[in-house]
């Protein structure tokens, strides 16, 4: 067995006596391979391992796996995007997580609309109110998706974070369970149009704690295809 498939097979069992612990089936979790900088080979050992939702942070990438990768497998856009840059992926992406600004939201509505696309987003939470992260502040959300819900071509799919960079996954546990809150109390609000049914949440060193907490996706890149290289 190659070492991706290995780490692949821990990480299952790992993802699934999480979601048993949280009440949940595996099913219920969607895990998420974290491609970036990853070459297509690493990839399509995931891919067949049965790992098809793919995970990038930047828009390029996407743009030169899009291809090689063919169909079958399902793109997500996880990183910063640039409102500039909508139009390279707005065709290409199924779900984008990273939504925090207007302008970027009304990008991707233009664009939406000129392909007739409602784009799954999710809207990027700064959860620990980290000055480094992108995201809207927890007290601003509800604010923001209101917003959102007006645009006919996206669709509010729920709520994503990147905690903070840790030691300790136990210290992120309050973070997940403020997200969590979050969600449900803005699904309590009854938005037109928001259901929210997505928590984006947890990578490779908090996963398990994550899904305890309700993540319903987890992103996960070292723990699949090991230490990334950034110098190629
Ligand atoms: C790189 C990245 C991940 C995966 O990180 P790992 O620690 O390698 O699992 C998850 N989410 C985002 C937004 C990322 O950029």
């Amino acid at each position: 067995m190659s070492r991706i498939a290995e780490n692949i097979k821990v990480l299952e069992a790992k993802v699934a006596a999480a979601a048993e612990r949280s009440g949940r089936k595996r099913e219920d979790i969607l895990l998420l391979a974290v491609t970036k900088t990853q070459p297509v080979e690493g990839i399509r050992q995931a891919v067949a391992c049965g790992l098809s939702s793919l995970g990038e942070n930047k828009v390029q990438e996407i743009m030169d796996k899009y291809e090689p990768m063919g169909e079958g497998v399902h793109w997500h856009l996880i990183g910063h995007l640039q409102s500039n840059k909508v139009k390279y992926i707005i065709d290409k992406v199924d779900m984008i997580h990273s939504v925090e600004s207007l302008k970027l939201a009304e990008e991707i509505e233009k664009r939406g609309a000129a392909k007739d696309i409602v784009m799954d987003i999710l809207v990027e939470v700064n959860i620990a109110d980290e000055e480094s992260k992108d995201g809207i502040t927890p007290q601003n959300t509800e604010a923001f998706i209101r917003e959102l819900a007006k645009m006919a071509h996206l669709r509010v799919r729920g709520l994503m974070a990147v905690a903070p960079f840790v030691e300790n996954s136990e210290d992120n546990r309050e973070y997940f369970r403020q997200m969590k809150e979050l969600q449900v109390d803005i699904n309590a609000k009854k938005i037109d149009n928001v259901v929210m049914d997505v928590l984006s949440m947890g990578m490779t060193g908090d996963y398990e704690v994550a899904i305890e907490e309700g993540a319903t996706i987890v992103r996960v890149g070292t723990g699949i295809f090991g230490e990334r290289d950034y110098s190629k």
